[in-house]
């Protein structure tokens, strides 16, 4: 047996389900927490679209972290967790009027505005209520991340954010604005970022747009680098908790910020991927004509991530020490992309083995699908077993 799992409790749960080591999050938030405690003005939000299991969101509540919102319903899900509404940011390219009302409602820290078009409907809507909305600019910093092309969003050709070249104006037009006020600049680049030299570039970056901001008199309260920072998905057991002093010593040594300013981070998958198995039953060993298959009852509709952007997660037999064996393992959903991994050694594999699908603590519960009339599964704390 591999990791620490209560195998004797699993007997009584339906699988697939996920399963939430919560000795392992709050170890993650107390490593956060750690590097954070040092710096009196940083701030660390919690991307919500990660996970938003309610248990996990309270936790994490519980540490101190903010709430990086994408949507409407995140807020939602952060307000319902006790998140308090003054360290909750909203971004996204597409927000919709209610999901706008709803951050104005709340008065919620910060509006991460990524349009001018944007800007406009937040001032009007703003102004229906008599408030003032506190908005940053997402710039896109056209630095690239050495990451999966399908979640590097930093780069002049991604959707996201505003073209450096119009900051200084677009900010000088927001100040004309009377129910907006500018009180940051936004930026991510992207997710699953491992290379400090990508944060470093952002970090440049930064530093060169705030020189021009100074040349022409505009000073904000704050700097928002987003989130990104990534996890070894091969060594769930020996690397479970990220570098995050390389990470955050990476903005304490190349950042720089004016008197008074504070920074904040937006992390997602550094804190709560690792904490996290999908966990399946093996249902049956296919012999195929040329490799052997290890056919388990979950599918995609529960880990999209290998179907969606070819990801490696570590897939451990967790009722098997028997000498290993290569197989395939793949879910049931009659779609040939449903594979989880091809030719990997499991220790030898029969039917009713639990395999843990490890790292699914992140982008794994939230992206769920009920695709083929499949059931959602359930996501359970160890804390709760
Ligand atoms: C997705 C996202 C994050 C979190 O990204 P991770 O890679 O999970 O840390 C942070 N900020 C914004 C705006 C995002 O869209």
């Amino acid at each position: 047996m591999k990791g620490h799992f209560p195998i004797d409790k699993f007997q009584a749960l339906q699988t697939p389900f996920y399963y939430y080591d919560s000795n392992v999050l709050r170890q993650t938030l107390r490593s956060i927490e750690n590097e954070v405690a040092r710096h009196d003005n940083w701030y660390v939000h919690y991307a919500v679209k990660a996970n938003a299991n309610p248990k996990l969101l309270r936790i994490i509540r519980e540490a101190g972290l903010g709430a990086d919102c994408v949507s409407g319903g995140e807020i939602e899900a952060s307000l319902h967790a006790g998140f308090p509404n003054s360290k909750i940011v909203f971004a996204g390219v597409g927000k919709s009027d209610w999901e706008i009302n709803l951050g104005l409602d709340n008065d919620i820290f910060c509006f991460n505005v990524e349009s001018i078009p944007e800007l406009e409907v937040i001032n009007d809507l703003a102004s229906a209520k008599g408030k003032v909305a506190r908005v940053a600019f997402r710039l896109n910093p056209n630095v690239g991340a050495h990451t999966h092309a399908n979640i590097t969003t930093g780069l002049a050709e991604n959707k996201f954010g505003i073209a450096m070249r119009d900051m200084v104006p677009v900010i000088e037009h927001a100040q004309q604005l009377k129910n907006v006020q500018v009180v940051g600049l936004h930026f991510h680049i992207g997710s699953q970022i491992l290379d400090m030299g990508d944060f470093q570039a952002l970090c440049n970056r930064i530093n060169d747009l705030q020189e021009e901001l100074e040349r022409h008199h505009i000073r904000l309260e704050h700097i928002n680098v987003g989130g990104g920072l990534g996890v070894d998905y091969e060594h769930p057991n020996r690397l479970p908790i990220p570098d995050f002093h390389a990470y955050f010593e990476t903005y304490a040594k190349k950042l720089k910020l004016r008197p008074g300013q504070t920074l904040h981070f937006e992390l997602g998958r550094a804190v709560v991927a690792q904490c996290g198995s999908l966990i399946t039953r093996t249902l049956f060993i296919k012999e195929g004509a040329v490799k052997k298959f290890a056919i388990v009852d979950a599918g995609f509709t529960d880990l999209v991530r290998p179907a969606l952007y070819q990801a490696y997660h570590k897939i451990e037999n967790i009722c098997s020490d028997e000498p290993k064996e290569t197989y395939d393992v793949v879910g049931p959903i009659c779609e040939s992309t449903d594979v989880f991994a091809k030719q990997i050694d499991l220790n030898s594999t029969k039917r009713g083995d639990y395999l843990a699908i490890r790292s699914a603590g992140a982008y794994g519960e939230i992206m769920a699908s009920q695709y083929n009339c499949r059931r959602l599964p359930i996501g359970y704390l160890s804390d709760d077993l």
